[in-house]
């Protein structure tokens, strides 16, 4: 591939690429990017900006590392696709091993999928033909919390928050589901057992019809940064239990260490009966994702009409990307993650501490390694993303949240190089 000259490079972007989230063509700021090399982003133009964002929480050990980037060239110089239906390969089965080893114990059963949403469509679709086969078929809805996000495939939609997952626009074709209210008791508050008594409303009221409860623990990610008191997850559990619910919880933000435990779910220590994971699974290298169950459910799938889980896609358990995850969780493993999640927490409280001071900013608040500055104000990106490249950070702000999620790898200089920037543009 010769390299375009930029101008004509952002010319065609404007006219035919359609980026995320984004209006055709795209009047916002658009940066080219050359390179990236561990926890740095080289623009076209020269400029090196700090990364604050881990490309969407999936990049935690930096760009470039040269044992993901070994991993995927062994496995491309062996194979770097061929279908799952029939065949099976190393990769897939190793790294199945492992996140069963890895994930709560209940989990055994690994379905590899090609995203998130894809995972969190697999794992509704389990809970429906569960009870199905179990003679149900009217539990098929689902319960889940305000302010989640979930993808935006169309039953991932109908569980996002439904003011800020845009409900209204797809009203005629999403699926009505039930939503409890958002926890309001924060990460280290005092429990109180109201926080979620709107969600065992909806149990007595519906369980009958619900196939299952999903939502992310502990930390709510794209629906508004919020993280919530692991006591509410741990109730959560107690009464799926006692309604004869399912859980699902999503943790494809969540998993891999990034709030401090390898998986949300252990701060509250419970398991889901489903989990999905995604994002930081392949350390940022390629999209791959995973829909986890437990032997209870898996089993019960033999039984049924179809005789078979009902899903299969094309892509499924990509060598390629399952070699490279395999090798992610061997460097979370052999890089004492945890020390350095918790010098990223402690440093990022101390340093977006100052963020408080000023009357645009709402709340600042700090879990693993994740540092979000509330506003009362939505940002205005057209001036701001500018703003932030020119302080030689990557950061990208939604509505009211200016946040960061830097790679684990961050330094403390560069770390401060990213909560200056976060200080400065909520003045
Ligand atoms: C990103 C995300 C998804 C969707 O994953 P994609 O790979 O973008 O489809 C689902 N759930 C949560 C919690 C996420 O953060």
């Amino acid at each position: 591939m010769k390299p375009l000259p930029i101008d004509q490079l952002l010319a065609i972007d404007r006219q035919h690429v359609w980026h995320p989230y984004a209006a055709m063509p795209n009047n916002l700021p658009i940066f080219p990017i050359k390179s990236a090399q561990g926890v740095y982003l080289e623009l076209e133009d020269g400029r090196i900006l700090v990364d604050g964002m881990s490309s969407w929480w999936t990049c935690i050990h930096g760009y470039n590392h040269p044992r993901l980037n070994r991993a995927a060239r062994e496995q491309m110089d062996c194979m770097s696709h061929v279908m799952f239906g029939g065949l099976t390969h190393q990769p897939a089965v190793q790294l199945a091993q492992r996140l069963v080893d890895i994930t709560p114990e209940p989990l055994q059963q690994v379905f590899f999928c090609d995203s998130g949403s894809v995972s969190v469509e697999v794992a509704m679709k389990m809970a429906i033909q569960y009870w199905y086969n179990l003679g149900k078929p009217q539990k098929h809805r689902f319960l889940t919390i305000r302010g989640g996000y979930h993808g935006d495939t169309f039953d991932a939609m109908s569980v996002c928050d439904p003011v800020n997952g845009m409900h209204h626009l797809f009203n005629q074709v999403l699926r009505q589901q039930y939503f409890a209210d958002k926890p309001q008791i924060p990460f280290w508050g005092v429990w109180n057992d109201s926080d979620v008594a709107s969600f065992e409303q909806h149990l007595i009221a519906n369980h009958d019809q619900i196939a299952a409860a999903i939502f992310e623990p502990v930390v709510q990610g794209a629906g508004g940064m919020w993280f919530y008191s692991p006591d509410y997850v741990r109730r959560v559990r107690e009464l799926c239990d006692r309604y004869n619910v399912l859980l699902i919880l999503d943790e494809i933000a969540t998993g891999f260490g990034r709030t401090g435990k390898l998986f949300a779910c252990e701060h509250a220590g419970i398991a889901p009966d489903i989990l999905c994971i995604g994002k930081a699974l392949s350390g940022g290298f390629m999209s791959l994702a995973a829909t986890l169950t437990t032997a209870k459910i898996s089993q019960v799938f033999s039984h049924g009409e179809a005789g078979v889980f009902m899903h299969g896609p094309t892509f499924m358990a990509n060598p390629l990307a399952c070699a490279v995850a395999l090798e992610s969780i061997a460097i979370l493993e052999s890089d004492d993650w945890q020390a350095k999640i918790q010098a990223i927490e402690t440093q990022l409280k101390t340093e977006l501490e100052p963020c408080r001071e000023s009357s645009l900013v709402k709340d600042v608040r700090v879990l693993g390694a994740i540092g979000v500055v509330e506003l009362h104000q939505p940002v205005e990106m057209a001036t701001m993303q500018t703003q932030i490249v020119d302080q030689g950070v990557w950061l990208r702000p939604f509505g009211r949240l200016i946040y960061t999620m830097p790679p684990f790898i961050i330094l403390p200089a560069e770390l401060r190089r990213i909560t200056q920037a976060m200080v400065a543009l909520s003045r």
